[in-house]
């Protein structure tokens, strides 16, 4: 585990990922439905709706693409706290300081690898 943070440290932070990780799992069901209504929609809709229902099919496949990307995020910092890797930048091996991962639980990196 990496040194600077503590015991007491890493398990908030294991705890706030876990939420995090059901709470996303929760919107990805709805997320789900979002797209599969739209299928649905398709045939027994008129014009107007149906435009609305493409923009919405776009609105949600957009959003499972930003889930899908925070969930395996949500997963890699959680494997990382099991094998104690947790609170080391996947970049430069440097630390990253307790206050980013408070604000960014899922965070990879630290602040000057970004991007
Ligand atoms: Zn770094």
């Amino acid at each position: 585990m990496s040194e600077h943070l503590s015991e007491e440290q890493v398990a908030d932070l294991r705890h706030e990922l876990e939420r995090q990780l059901a709470r996303l799992e929760k919107s990805m069901k709805v997320t789900d439905e979002a797209l599969r209504t739209v299928e649905l929609d398709q045939t027994a809709v008129g014009r107007l709706s149906r435009m609305d229902s493409l923009q919405n099919q776009s609105l949600s496949r957009g959003l499972r693409e930003r889930e899908v990307v925070r969930l395996s995020q949500i997963r890699d910092a959680l494997m990382r706290v099991e094998n104690g890797s947790y609170g080391t930048c996947t970049v430069c091996d440097g630390t990253i300081p307790f206050e980013r991962l408070f604000v960014f639980p899922e965070a990879p990196e630290c602040a000057d690898c970004v991007g």
